[in-house]
């Protein structure tokens, strides 16, 4: 049987390294330095760099069942997503946080439908949507609202940790929630000023407000 897996990384060391060594060495030599802190769904069909063209360098990401952000309480829990927030906006200095759900949110459905019962972290973690979940069946629609609604909630929790609520306060910050959905291969934005979610299409930022200029390493500008 073939090692389909290390067939993959000797093609990565072979073929794609090589056209983009420069870029790695830069990262090696000058540090990483995103701008931009990606908490997203652990979910296989979301691909953060797919969805935003970003290369190497340019998200610090965080991903986990749900996309959800754990309350700030300074217990000193092990708390990876925390702490990985903390990293981001105090070493890092990110200047937009993303928070990206999906369709089809496979966490999201367990808020309705259950976890396996051996599965006793998950369903402590899954508690993190129970504000989200609606009162209702787990129709579709219900799934659809309730994927936006935690991301909402994730937005809401990340102002609960005292150094994003600073910098979001001071424009240094910018909070930004997402709904991919997969089937359509189109992003949702989250607009505070609207209350809803508008397909990028149709959305004049990519986020909960009017923003300054985004602009990534090589220059470009993402958002204005
Ligand atoms: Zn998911």
């Amino acid at each position: 049987m073939s090692d389909e897996l290390l067939t993959r990384l000797r093609h990565f060391h072979s073929d794609y390294f090589p056209r983009h060594q420069q870029r790695f060495q830069d990262l090696v030599a000058q540090g990483q330095h995103p701008k931009t802190l990606f908490i997203g769904c652990s979910d296989s069909r979301l691909v953060p760099y797919l969805l935003t063209g970003a290369g190497p360098g340019e998200l610090f990401i965080v991903r986990n069942v749900g996309a959800f952000v754990p309350p700030y309480d300074g217990s000193h829990g092990l708390h990876g997503t925390t702490a990985a927030i903390e990293f981001a906006v105090l070493s890092l200095e990110v200047e937009r946080i993303v928070v990206c759900g999906h369709s089809h949110c496979g966490a999201i459905r367990a808020c309705y439908e259950g976890a396996p019962q051996e599965a006793v972290n998950l369903q402590a973690w899954l508690k993190l949507a129970d504000e989200a979940v609606l009162p209702v069946c787990a129709c579709p629609e219900a799934l659809r609202r309730t994927e936006q609604r935690a991301v909402v909630l994730q937005l809401e929790r990340l102002m609960g940790y005292p150094m994003v609520r600073r910098r979001v306060e001071s424009g240094q910050l910018t909070l930004h929630g997402w709904h991919y959905v997969i089937e359509d291969g189109e992003i949702h934005v989250f607009d505070a000023q609207q209350g809803g979610f508008l397909a990028a299409a149709d959305a004049p930022h990519a986020g909960t407000g009017p923003y300054r200029h985004y602009v990534e390493h090589d220059g470009q500008v993402l958002c204005d």
